[in-house]
């Protein structure tokens, strides 16, 4: 099977130039300009962006929660995910207390298996670490798991000691593997909540309120340290406050291997949201929560100065109805978590490099190349190269796309920038060659996608 992509503007982290795409089989061999060869299908990419497929290395699909669970399954969300440009997922596998990674591992494979659109690999959140764990850390990296997620939040539940983080930290010293922090003081945040619940304060707006930046920026500061006196690299997952990535920027400054993500919402959204009427503000209840307003510029400093690196969604999809209406009198109660997997890419064009902010180039790197770095794809992923996969999207720069929960491909009832108008969309969408998304329609197969075995650090 041969694709041939004519007269699209390549853009990878790097480069920009016109020119013609080669693709047999899976994976893309030519690259130049007027390519005269015999294809079976030929796409006209004139006066469009061709990209490397987008990587969102911060998703939950079919994730339990307390007797439910997020809206979107591997098959739902990825297809949503194609249909915004995006190729590759990294999803999170869970150990509850008392289980094997392995079993973890294996339960998320089944997820997965006959229904992911597209790629997907696995990190792995760990809630309870002993001496077993720590091995089968070492077996999990030799099988393409090459990232642990720890908690510093949510105790009795997902929370690790800092004995415990430690230890982990410097396993990844050995195996190569990497460690993804929730960087939020729990107990402070317990404490919080309770008191807040204790007067009466029962609102969405709360979940914010007990959650303040500078218990998100000083875990950061923490884990960072952890991690120092270890001697290896972390990344911060889901960054908000801009007193946390003040955190990140003064370790990278010093010269430490301190990575971070940030996510749309905490670009686009903030506490401004929680104080809409009635219930609405349950929409955005996420951990850790939206910010204010004006603190978004420094994000977005942070990502155009690489003191942030990644831009992924944290999708963790739940419906108004029945499931974030849980928490109607107690904030507490209301599941954690937005969709996101499909607005990503058209959002951060959008907002990022319409509006001025980032580089076409930079867009590239922190929606693809940076994250396929980081977590073991590169140069498999993230980028437009002989050799690698063609995982590949037509970006047409001038569509304009109108952000509804009617028109959008994520199964929840609402959408968090309901009505929002971006100008940037995905056209084609190419997942190893096939086709996924063509003229707005999913041509793709449930069960195409492939497990990815992802490599160590270095
Ligand atoms: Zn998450």
């Amino acid at each position: 099977m041969r694709t041939l992509i004519k007269g699209g503007t390549i853009v990878t982290a790097v480069d920009q130039y016109t020119g013609d795409v080669l693709i047999e089989d899976e994976k893309i061999t030519l690259i130049g300009t007027s390519l005269d060869m015999s294809a079976d299908k030929t796409i006209d990419a004139s006066g469009k962006y061709v990209l490397p497929g987008g990587i969102d290395v911060h998703t939950h699909l079919d994730m339990p929660f307390g007797g439910s669970k997020s809206a979107d399954d591997f098959q739902t969300g990825t297809i949503a995910a194609a249909f915004g440009g995006t190729t590759s997922i990294v999803d999170f596998a869970i150990q509850y207390k008392g289980q094997t990674l392995h079993h973890a591992w294996e339960t998320w494979m089944k997820k997965a298996e006959g229904k992911a659109a597209i790629d997907y690999g696995f990190h792995m959140i760990m809630t309870d670490l002993n001496d077993q764990t720590e091995q089968e850390m070492d077996a999990l990296v030799r099988q393409g798991v090459t990232s642990f997620k720890l908690f510093m939040a949510y105790r009795g539940v997902f929370m690790l000691d800092d004995g415990s983080i430690f230890k982990a930290l410097l396993r990844t010293g050995q195996n190569g593997g990497t460690i993804c922090m929730h960087a939020e003081n729990g107990d402070v945040i317990d404490v919080l909540v309770q008191r807040a619940l204790a007067a009466g304060h029962t609102a969405p707006r709360y979940h914010a309120l007990t959650r303040p930046p500078r218990a998100e920026a000083e875990a950061t500061h923490r884990a960072i340290a952890l991690a120092e006196i270890a001697d290896v690299p972390i990344y911060i997952v889901h960054l908000s406050a801009a007193e946390a990535l003040e955190m990140v920027t003064e370790a990278r400054d010093r010269g430490l291997q301190a990575y971070a993500e940030t996510c749309p919402q905490y670009l686009f959204l903030s506490y401004d949201n929680y104080e809409e009427p009635g219930f609405d503000g349950a929409k955005y209840v996420m951990s850790p929560p939206l910010r204010a307003k004006e603190k978004q510029d420094q994000l977005w400093r942070g990502l155009a100065f690489n003191d942030l690196q990644c831009v992924s969604t944290d999708h963790c999809p739940f419906c108004m109805k029945e499931q974030k209406e849980l928490g109607r009198n107690d904030f507490s109660k209301i599941p954690n978590g937005a969709p996101g997997i499909e607005t990503r890419m058209s959002l951060v064009y959008d907002g990022g490099v319409r509006a001025g902010r980032i580089s076409l180039n930079r867009f590239v790197e922190l929606t693809s190349t940076s994250p396929a770095k980081i977590f073991g794809l590169f140069p498999r992923k993230g980028t437009i190269a002989p050799g690698s996969d063609a995982d590949i999207v037509v970006f047409d720069p001038n569509r304009p796309l109108t952000l509804s929960a009617k028109t959008l491909h994520m199964n929840v009832d609402y959408n968090p920038y309901e009505g929002r108008q971006v100008t940037g969309a995905a056209d084609a969408v190419l997942s190893r060659g096939r086709s996924v998304i063509e003229n707005g329609v999913f041509v793709g197969k449930p069960g195409s996608g492939n497990f990815l075995k992802r490599a160590t650090r270095g």
